[in-house]
């Protein structure tokens, strides 16, 4: 197996990680029951997708 030849500094292992970070998810509005959702997947509230109810959701 491949081994590094030396030690990464703490700064070239910091630099790596300067890209490395968690974004906010995307979050889109039901059009049926306007509570907020994750875009492309069925309504956890009331079970709407693409114009019609494709979940029973019980209260
Ligand atoms: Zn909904």
């Amino acid at each position: 197996m491949a081994v590094p030849k030396r030690k990464v500094s703490r700064t070239r292992r910091d630099k790596r990680r300067t890209h490395w970070k968690a974004k906010n998810p995307a979050i889109s509005v039901c059009p049926n029951c306007l509570n907020p959702k994750l875009p492309h997947r069925v309504c956890k509230y009331c079970g709407y997708y693409k114009g019609e109810t494709v979940l029973e959701v019980e209260e």
